[in-house]
Formats: structure tokens, C-alpha cells, sequence
């Protein structure tokens, strides 16, 4: 879901645009941070400020249209879109030089010359998801783009990115929104207060969970891990856990978030017994009780660190979870 109302970051965006005023922003700039907390859309909003008949992305006018939807606009007058695709969740190299994304390639389209008053901006999401090929093709570009062009690399795992994109690219750290800032936006889509806590709790200071679907998975899984640990069997209680086939999300992804879960509730297990205030505090009762039995947390704690580190290149999600599964029985 695309939250069209964009808070926090306000450092950050007063730079951008200060920069992009005096003609002082680089042509090659990579937004890193924790995912879910907006940096595509503070990326959207540089485009949509030119094409807004207001030119302050006020998000009401007929120019700001594209970008208000649920989907988000591939290509406009002055903006590209990559984006993953396909089952393995990919930038590949079709899509940066042959014609299926715009004709001619995304390399072509750099060197047009930008509509009036515009920048041409160039969205590459999950920049870590580009493979080999596709990297070795924009590298020429991203060192030199022509004028008037922007490539904006979004990524919320920079160290799976070849060194030699990340070097081409200013850096621009974004940090996790502030609870209230992210439950402003979540009020705006629709949220209510009886989702409050719990929705607060699992987001982090990111907007990951904007989407009740993807809340109401995250609740399920983290039942999962806490029944799990609770003593229940991996075939009576993890279900939840494993990634889905038909899912839009690559399976490493869908196994990532699944395993930062479990990571958030074996640190609050730790913050309880250091007497330290819990992230999950909804879910208080059940922690307390699982503290007490004792649970094999370093060991699951490594399996699912070892498993963050080579997800892309490990897939196995079944076996996985049920070795983690197995650590975190208690007794
Ligand atoms: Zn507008």
C-alpha cells in the first residue's frame, strides 16, 4: 500500500531540496535506512514537486494525481521506476537496456533531455536486489549522469550492494521515524486507536505495516514464534512462519521480515530480564512467561542472524525454520 501523506524526515527533505535549488544535488544518490520508513516516497516527492501545478507536491492537484493512487506510476514525463520483479525478486539486466520497461532502456531515457522545469529522476527500489549484469550496466551512468538527470538507488540493505555502485553514489542515511510520526500516517490511511499498541509495537518507527494484511501477518507470526517457545510443535504452530509461494514478495524477503520477529522478541525476552521496558509490551504476559522457562536463545538467536546474513543466497525457509524452531523449545 503507498501512503500518500508523507511525515517525518524533514532534515533530510529541506536538504534535498535546498541542494536541488542551487543546483548542488549529485547525480547519483543512494537513501539507505531500515525498510518501511519512507524513503521511497521522500524520493517521489522530488518528482512530484515539478509536475504539481502548485510545485510543492500538494497532493491535491490534477499534477499530483499519479502519485496519489495505490500504485505507484512506473514512468512519467520526468520519472523511471525499477523496481524487482519475477520470482527471484531481480533487477536484471533486460530491464535496464532492452525495451520491456521503456523503449530504448533505462539508459536511453537518461539521456533525453528533461521535460520543461524538470529534472528526468530515475527510482531504483531495493537497489540491492540489482544483479551483476544490470549493476555493470549503470555503473558508466551512475558515475556520469548527464545533466538534469538523477538516480535515486533506495535500499535498506546497502552491504548487499556491489562496492563499486555504493562508491558512486553521496549517501543519504535515513533514520527510523518516531512512533508518533509513523502512527500519524498510519491514522491517515485508515487506522484506528484500537490498533494502537500492537501496530506500534511491531512497526518499529517504520511504515512496513501500513497494509493491514501484511499487520495481521506479522501478528500471526510473532503467535508463531511465541508458541513455539511456548513448547507447540513446528507442524501445530508454524505455519504462520512459511514464506508463500504465489506472495508478490520474493521469498527471501517475506523470510527476513518473519526473522526480525523473532530477533524483536528475543531481545525483548533480554530487555525483561535486565528489567528493561519491552518493545512488544502488548504481548507482556506472554514474554514474562516464556522468560522464565530456560530457552536455548543464543543458539536460535545465531540461526536466524547466520540466516539474515546469506538470505539471498539461502532460500531454504523450511528447514530453517524448523532447526530455529527446534532451539527455542523449551527445555
Ligand atoms: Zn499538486
Amino acid at each position: 500500500m503507498f501512503d500518500p501523506s508523507l511525515k517525518g524526515h524533514t532534515a533530510i527533505r529541506k536538504r534535498l531540496l535546498e541542494r536541488l535549488q542551487g543546483n548542488k544535488l549529485s547525480g547519483s544518490l543512494l537513501f539507505t535506512g531500515p525498510d518501511g520508513i519512507g524513503k521511497r516516497r521522500v524520493a517521489l516527492e522530488l518528482a512530484q514537486r515539478e509536475l504539481c501545478f502548485r510545485r510543492n507536491a500538494c497532493g491535491v492537484c490534477e499534477g499530483c494525481r499519479p502519485f496519489k493512487g495505490d500504485t505507484l506510476p512506473t514512468e512519467l514525463p520526468n520519472l523511471l521506476r525499477i523496481a524487482p520483479e519475477g520470482k527471484a525478486g531481480l533487477i536484471k539486466i533486460g530491464m535496464i537496456r532492452e525495451d520491456d520497461l521503456v523503449e530504448g532502456g533505462v539508459i536511453r531515457w537518461v539521456h533525453q533531455a528533461p521535460p520543461p522545469a524538470c529534472h528526468r529522476w530515475i527510482l531504483v527500489e531495493d537497489a540491492h536486489r540489482l544483479n551483476g549484469a544490470s549493476a555493470n550496466m549503470l555503473l558508466k551512468t551512475l558515475e556520469e549522469p548527464p545533466p538534469g538527470a538523477h538516480f535515486l538507488l533506495i535500499t535498506h540493505r546497502p552491504e548487499a550492494m556491489l562496492a563499486t555502485i555504493r562508491s558512486r553514489c553521496e549517501r543519504i542515511p535515513f533514520t527510523a521515524l518516531r512512533d508518533e510520526e509513523a502512527w500519524e500516517v498510519a491514522q491517515v490511511m485508515g487506522w484506528g486507536d484500537s490498533d494502537l499498541d500492537r501496530w506500534i509495537a511491531l512497526s518499529s518507527g517504520t511504515l512496513r505495516y501500513l497494509d493491514p494484511a501484511l499487520f495481521s501477518k506479522a501478528v500471526d507470526q510473532l503467535d508463531a514464534w511465541l508458541r513455539l517457545a511456548e513448547g507447540e510443535s513446528f507442524g501445530d504452530a508454524g505455519d504462520p512462519l512459511l514464506p508463500e509461494k504465489s506472495a508478490t514478495v520474493a521469498q527471501s524477503e517475506q523470510m527476513a521480515q518473519c526473522l526480525e520477529l523473532l530477533l524483536l522478541l528475543l531481545s525483548d525476552v533480554s530487555r525483561l530480564r535486565e528489567g528493561r521496558p519491552l518493545r512488544l509490551e502488548p504481548w507482556r504476559t506472554r514474554i514474562e512467561s516464556i522468560a522464565q522457562s530456560p530457552l536455548h536463545l543464543g543458539k536460535a538467536q545465531e540461526l536466524a542472524f547466520g540466516a539474515l546474513r546469506h538470505l539471498t543466497r539461502n532460500p531454504f525457509a523450511e528447514s530453517l525454520l524448523l532447526e530455529i524452531g527446534l532451539a527455542l523449545a523449551p527445555g
